[in-house]
């Protein structure tokens, strides 16, 4: 398998020529040119409202942000491009599953099971519907060594499941999940199964008909694109049946005013679902950043990632006094979150920056899996993409432990 060079792709970065060492990739990426350049020419060249006009400009922006669908739709094996919704970022997306698919058919005694180391936004909008549909909210746990406790997952579906929302990559630990696994066991209840592909679509080759799921959501801005996009994925027959989420512009087909009451009927896929003027040079630069990463090959983004995971995790277990967590390299995406031990998160984040490290901090946005592993302060966490080296590596393996001997002269002082 051809792995690319990560260290010639990092010249189309330009944010990287700051010298900064940005290992916060699981909270977003940086832009190659290609993508600030097609943003920039579609801006320069192209730019009007889709969909209202049948002036040249606007057939052009139409047609570009169609294409962008038909991209995106190809990238994750849909069907039809028309499965393909546009939305602000994998929250949105997963918010607009939740209002609509679940405030429709949620109610008394049904079930949604998590698990626990799902991102906020994964788990308070299935909290809100579950609590105002008197729906139940089940979270399954981990093993020791954490990954997804799947005999717990097989009891805990039951007849009264009516959808799993899963993860498939965990942005603190990097679990993979065996999404199919978890997939297969939904229908079995005739419950459906969502995938947060935010960690997971950016990072290895995701094929929506091979995970057998029935929505995916994932975010642009952590995938080389733009922020304030994002998708939702949804199998055609489970979207046809949905209402809308948003009311307004372009998601309805005609509303007749008859006898003073308006009668609506609804646009198409996905239009149904992209109300209002949509982030539409946003949905340009995520169709020219899945370009970017089809040219890099998803199998390579695994592999480049995986190789540096591995040499992170024989790094940084070789400092006293650092405590790593999450599973073996291959069964974890290019996450790695660790504490010093004697400093909180925070500190370990700032002292980091003040080397030019840049790393996340805190509870990730994941504070239940944080309090369930007994992580009161959080954890830092170091995240990989396809521009990062195995120097990057180095460099945060030199400045942990050049902290940690600080740390050891100040407790020897101390203790004098
Ligand atoms: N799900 C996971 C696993 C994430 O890591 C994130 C972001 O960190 C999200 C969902 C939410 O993504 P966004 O903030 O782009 O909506």
């Amino acid at each position: 398998m051809h792995v690319f060079n990560p260290y010639e792709i990092r010249g189309d970065f330009p944010l990287l020529s700051r010298g900064i060492v940005y290992l916060d990739n699981a909270a977003t990426s940086q832009k190659p040119r290609q993508v600030i350049e097609a943003v920039a020419r579609f801006y320069e060249s192209r730019y009007a409202n889709i969909h209202r006009g049948v002036h040249r400009l606007s057939m052009e922006a139409s047609e570009a942000y169609e294409g962008a669908h038909e991209v995106v739709a190809g990238f994750i094996g849909a069907r039809s491009w028309r499965e393909v919704i546009f939305v602000r970022n994998a929250t949105e997306a997963i918010n607009l599953v939740a209002y609509s698919w679940g405030l429709s058919n949620l109610g008394r005694g049904d079930e949604i099971v998590v698990s626990v180391m799902e991102h906020h936004s994964n788990l308070l909008p299935w909290h809100s519907v579950a609590r105002r549909a008197g729906a139940r909210l089940r979270i399954v746990g981990l093993r020791g060594d954490y990954t997804l406790d799947y005999e717990e997952l097989e009891r805990a579906v039951t007849e009264r499941t009516k959808l799993v929302a899963i993860t498939q990559v965990s942005n603190v630990l990097g679990t993979v999940v065996d999404v199919r696994r978890v997939a297969r066991l939904a229908h079995s209840v005739g419950a459906l199964c969502l995938v947060d592909g935010a960690q997971s679509v950016p990072h290895m080759p995701v094929n929506v008909r091979e995970l057998e799921c029935d929505f995916l959501a994932f975010s642009g801005h952590k995938m080389l694109g733009p922020s304030g996009i994002g998708v939702l994925w949804g199998r055609e027959d489970v979207l046809e049946e949905m209402e809308p989420f948003l009311y307004g512009g372009d998601m309805v087909r005609e509303v007749r005013y008859a006898g003073g009451a308006l009668e609506p009927s609804w646009n198409e896929l996905p239009w149904k679902f992209e109300a209002g003027t949509p982030n539409i040079a946003g949905g340009v630069g995520l169709a020219e950043a899945v370009r970017y990463l089809q040219r890099l090959g998803m199998e390579s983004v695994r592999l480049h990632e995986l190789e540096l995971t591995r040499y992170a995790l024989k790094r940084l277990s070789e400092l006293e006094g650092l405590e790593l967590y999450g599973p073996p390299p291959e069964l974890r995406g290019g996450v790695v979150p660790f504490n010093v031990r004697g400093l909180d998160p925070h500190t370990v984040a700032a002292l980091l920056d003040q080397r030019g490290i840049a790393v996340r901090s805190g509870f990730h946005c994941a504070q239940p899996l944080h309090e369930y592993l007994g992580l009161r302060e959080g954890t830092v966490r170091a995240s990989f993409y396809v521009y990062n080296v195995k120097e990057d590596v180095d460099a945060l393996a030199e400045a942990l432990g050049g902290i940690l001997t600080l740390l050891m002269k100040e407790a020897v002082a101390g203790g004098k």
